[in-house]
């Protein structure tokens, strides 16, 4: 596996996701010799929407925001991908999240193709029926984008069951029957499947749990900080904490918290209800959320957004291994520090795709009208998993890659490989 001094000096930092994004492609494909007029393609996202979206306020105001729905590519099946609503999203980050999951579906070999969606608002700024009107016309508004060979919206940062359930509701009423297949992470009286909330945490547990195997690690000798108590980070730390783990750091956007002896996930879950957030946890060591990545552990996992470890951080950070639950918390020149100073790096498109994989399941229910029980799921989940890990870590082994190239070997060239078979159209 590549642990080798870098060849070439590191250039100014691109440090957003985009940016990211285009360079951990164009590496890629220099490195598997992907047919330039297909690179050229992967480059560009096939199409992307900005749209208004006005909504009325509690007292009769109206407000506005820009929204956005990208699809980077669908060769291999419709686009798929979340939502996210966040004052800072724009397009492109949206274009950067597409991209990656084109190549998250095919590293775990699901016949979708990539998407991202954006409204650029502060979710606490609204009440829960603001945020109804605005998700209804925002679903109005890209409502010729999306449908269930189309495009299929999931939850990301900020966006929940609920938000699902209004986006799958103003879908059928302008249809005119239920489509519960328009949108996956949907509540389960909907059509949403078992083990769908708890899918992306899941399959970072069986992804580090793999990792550990690899390196000859036990799972209770190792500790772990997590960056992000959200849908993903929360569950994360308690599944870690039941299998075993040590939890050492944890954090939210507000700051985090940090104990020597591992935390108690269900203490802080309680506190955070109570107090908002998890600052002021007693019984541990208050921590910034730069702290938290620097913090001495085994496992670090960023769960929270993109572009946390940068050049600034990389060389300061004293994990042995980095599992990017988030997507895309690393920047290229700081992935090559961190490869250069021995730290295993397991790539978000490969770690937290148990959130997409499960939403492919809810898909196939929906579709056939048959729903599945929470240990199929779950199995079934666990199994495709671990074979995208197996062959992302043997092909970095036999081609001396680090485990990122090797996953966008394998992702784009599924994607490449249905675009030459297919053929460039007309
Ligand atoms: P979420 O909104 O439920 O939680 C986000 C968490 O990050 C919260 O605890 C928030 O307080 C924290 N946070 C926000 N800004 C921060 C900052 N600047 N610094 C530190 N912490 C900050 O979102 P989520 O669904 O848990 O998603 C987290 C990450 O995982 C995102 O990168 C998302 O794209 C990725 N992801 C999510 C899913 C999914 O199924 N939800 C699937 C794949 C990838």
């Amino acid at each position: 596996m590549k642990i080798q001094p870098l060849e070439v000096p590191l250039g100014p930092e691109r440090d957003s996701a985009w940016e990211t994004a285009l360079a951990q492609l164009d590496e890629a494909a220099e490195l598997m010799g992907l047919a330039p007029g297909v690179h050229e393609i992967l480059r560009t996202p096939k199409r992307a929407l900005i749209v208004s979206v006005p909504f009325r306020m509690d007292d009769g105001s109206t407000r506005v925001y820009e929204g956005t729905r990208v699809h980077h590519n669908v060769t291999r099946g419709p686009a798929k991908g979340g939502l996210r609503f966040h004052p800072m999203v724009g397009l492109d980050e949206t274009k950067a999240l597409a991209m990656w999951m084109t190549w998250k579906c095919a590293v775990v070999d699901i016949p979708f193709g990539g998407a991202k969606g954006g409204v650029a608002v502060d979710p606490k700024n609204h009440s829960r029926a603001e945020l109804e009107r605005m998700t209804r016309r925002y679903a109005s508004e890209i409502l010729p984008f999306i449908g269930p060979e189309r495009d299929i919206p999931a939850p990301d940062m900020n966006t929940d069951e609920e938000i699902m359930a209004w986006i799958m509701d103003t879908y059928s009423q302008n249809q005119g029957y239920s489509v519960p297949g328009v949108v996956t992470g949907k509540p389960v009286s909907i059509g949403g499947s078992k083990g769908r909330g708890g899918a992306t945490s899941r399959g970072v547990m069986y992804m580090l749990f793999a990792t550990l195997k690899r390196r000859g690690l036990g799972i209770e000798e190792v500790s772990v900080a997590i960056q992000g108590h959200g849908k993903v980070g929360g569950f994360l730390a308690q599944l870690l904490h039941d299998a075993g783990c040590r939890v050492v750091a944890i954090s939210d956007v507000e700051g985090g918290v940090y104990k020597e002896r591992g935390l108690d996930p269900e203490a802080i879950n309680r506190h955070k209800r109570e107090a908002g957030s998890i600052v002021g946890y007693p019984g541990a060591d208050p921590i910034t959320n730069e702290e938290l990545l620097e913090v001495d552990c085994d496992c670090l996992i960023p769960a929270a957004i993109e572009s946390v470890i940068t050049v600034k951080n990389a060389d300061r950070i004293r994990a042995r291994v980095v599992c990017e639950a988030a997507n895309g918390p690393v920047t290229f020149e700081a992935d090559r520090i961190l490869q250069e100073r021995g730290i295993f790096v397991v790539p978000d498109i490969l770690v937290n795709a148990g959130g997409v994989t499960v939403s492919y399941f809810e898909w196939v229910q929906d579709i056939q009208a048959y729903f599945w029980t929470e240990d199929e799921v779950n199995d079934r989940l666990r199994l495709i998993m671990e074979k995208a890990f197996d062959e992302v870590y043997e092909l970095a082994l036999a081609k001396d890659l680090t485990m990122r190239q090797a996953a966008h070997w394998i992702g784009v060239g599924r994607v490449a490989e249905a675009h030459l078979t297919r053929g460039l159209f007309p």
